[in-house]
């Protein structure tokens, strides 16, 4: 479950019950969000390419960061894209992830847990994962040419052969979910930066001239 405080940010209850970290999905009413001056930062290029981030900066490119060093604030922008925030308790390692469809269909989530697996000796079935607002299946259209990347994560679709709608917060909890799959806590917010104007800015839905909404997670 998200909830949304007063300060315009969305919290997810899976993350809020760590107490060792702090985290939050702003809107596009939150202005001062993060207010964070130690902000670890990505050029984002929709690959499925993962940052150990050790210190705060421009780290360069990249669509998913990691950390286990306490202070160092992880930032995904979105607008539409999913902006996903894992936490791994057993370990105290964090990650924040930005899934637009590119990210999505090269399971930059499954790349994420290899990477914190490898680094901090993550158990992927003790995840936890809180996948923010983006663009829904309500309103995400797309052309053949990208539905057909969905099909291997939908067998009993027959409609992703040709124009159709897709959804990316579903793909990823299907990768998560599959046989083989981690089963850790999933926290999805349910929330389509397209159908709430007032709330998120959308590329769909304004085009060049949205804004990005800022997601970001850190250890205490
Ligand atoms: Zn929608």
């Amino acid at each position: 479950m998200f909830r949304l405080d007063a300060g315009q940010v969305y919290r997810a209850e899976a993350l809020e019950q760590l107490p060792w970290l702090e985290h939050g999905f702003g809107t596009r009413s939150s202005p001062n969000w993060p207010g964070a001056s130690d902000l670890a930062t990505l050029r984002q290029i929709h690959s499925n390419q993962v940052v150990l981030a050790e210190s705060a900066g421009d780290l360069g490119e990249g669509d998913a960061l990691i950390s286990n060093v306490p202070g160092v604030t992880l930032v995904v922008r979105t607008a539409d894209c999913l902006p996903i925030l894992i936490a791994d308790p057993r370990n105290r390692a964090i990650a924040a992830v930005h899934a637009g469809w590119r990210g999505t269909v090269l399971e930059i989530v499954g790349a994420t847990m290899g990477a914190m697996t490898s680094r901090f000796g993550t158990r992927q079935d003790e995840l936890v994962f809180a996948i923010g607002p983006g663009i829904g299946p309500c309103c995400y259209q797309v052309g053949p040419e990208v539905a057909e990347r969905f099909a291997p994560f939908f067998p009993e679709r027959q409609d992703l052969s040709g124009a159709t709608k897709v959804g990316l917060a579903e793909t990823v909890i299907r990768q998560l979910r599959r046989p083989g799959g981690t089963m850790g806590q999933i926290d999805p917010s349910g929330l389509c930066t397209c159908c709430l104007p007032d709330l998120f800015y959308s590329y769909r839905r304004d085009g060049e001239a949205a804004g990005r909404m800022l997601s970001t997670i850190r250890i205490r």
